[in-house]
């Protein structure tokens, strides 16, 4: 198991506990072309999101046995299909460990930012009651746009429908679910022009990559926020600098970025920074970060051990899973 924490390693071994565990070794190390050797003598290898799967490090595992690879996470845009099909492996994940989680956790950021609490908490530990920057907006009557209606975006909607928020949505199928939530189906771009408020919710693909670029900020309105919990390039970055800049963006929440993979995970703090565009990120009051933890509540660390530990255990008896990822 490669990018592995101790919390990993507590929830798998609780899950593992059978009369016949699987032997897991917990490795640390992020699976990259440099550390696939690891794997070595391995049947399965288990990755996460900021592993490097790719044709060379594919390549790497098959050369040391490796047949399976189980994600322990629903994404898999940092894994070579192509290739994992042509060196004839097989790969699993775990579809929905949590939903809810990284829904409220998108609510989460959106209520911490829009109502200043990370400035607040601040303040009043230094004795400091002053509301000077605090003002914040009601979400009642807001027009809330979602981008992507499957699992995630649909516990969004709801979750805004509770605050009293007209939901419009967009995707390329529409969900009979999100109907029923009173989600209204609309284009991109009248999604765009008409919302307060727009949060991410698809799936990092070549379409959707910088699906937020310069050209759809010019759409939106001005003073929009913008929520992002699903992947980073969806947004790209430099064209929200700019926007944030000039006050067309009046807030962002994000906890996904697109370089996240050399920074998030780890414990960075007596580093000097060196990527220069999420050092700038940091430096706006109204620019709310987490580093990729909208997953993490006990609820989804126990589903996904549980998950993947199935997965491995169906792949072992029958050499397939209802949990595969489709190769076709
Ligand atoms: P899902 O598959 O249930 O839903 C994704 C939806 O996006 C689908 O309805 C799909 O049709 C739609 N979609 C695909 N292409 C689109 C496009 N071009 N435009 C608009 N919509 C499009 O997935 P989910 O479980 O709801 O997860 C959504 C995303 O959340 C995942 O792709 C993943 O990247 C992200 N995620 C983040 C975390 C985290 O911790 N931050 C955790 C889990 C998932």
């Amino acid at each position: 198991m490669f990018s592995s924490k101790s919390y990993d390693e507590q929830y798998f071994k609780a899950e593992n506990a059978s009369e016949r565990p699987h032997e897991i070794i917990f490795q640390e190390a992020k699976l990259t072309e440099r550390s696939v050797k690891l794997a070595e003598g391995s049947q399965a290898v288990c990755a996460f999101v900021n592993d490097h799967l790719d044709r060379a490090v594919l390549d790497g595992l098959k050369a040391g046995g490796t047949e399976y690879v189980a994600m322990r996470c629903a994404g898999f845009n940092n894994v070579d299909l192509k290739a994992v099909a042509e060196f004839g492996m097989k790969i699993v994940r775990v579809p929905a460990y949590s939903p809810n989680a990284v829904a409220e956790h998108t609510l989460a950021l959106l209520l911490t930012l829009n109502r200043r609490i990370h400035r607040a908490y601040n303040r009043v530990r230094e004795g400091n009651f002053s509301l000077n920057g605090l003002v914040g907006f009601d979400l009642n009557g807001l027009t809330v746009g979602i981008i992507g209606t499957g699992k995630i975006g649909c516990l969004v909607a709801k979750l805004f429908r509770g605050f009293g928020c007209h939901v419009i949505c967009s995707d390329v199928f529409e969900n009979e679910m999100m109907k029923s939530l009173g989600g209204c189906y609309v284009s991109q771009d009248e999604l765009f022009k008409e919302s307060d408020i727009i949060s991410l919710h698809c799936p990092l693909l070549e379409s959707t990559y910088h699906l937020i670029d310069e050209e759809a900020i010019g759409k939106m309105k001005r003073g929009v926020t913008i929520l992002n919990t699903s992947r980073g390039a969806l947004i790209d970055t430099v064209a929200v600098i700019r926007g944030l800049k000039t006050g067309h963006i009046e807030n962002l929440a994000i906890d996904v970025y697109e370089e996240e993979d050399n920074l998030f995970f780890e414990d960075q703090s007596s580093e000097v920074m060196q990527d220069d565009i999420f050092a700038r990120l940091l430096t706006f009051p109204n620019v709310l970060i987490t580093g990729h933890q909208a997953f993490f509540t006990d609820t989804a660390l126990t589903q996904i051990a549980r998950v993947t530990i199935g997965n491995l255990t169906e792949l072992e008896a029958r050499g397939a899973c209802e949990n595969e990822i489709s190769l076709g």
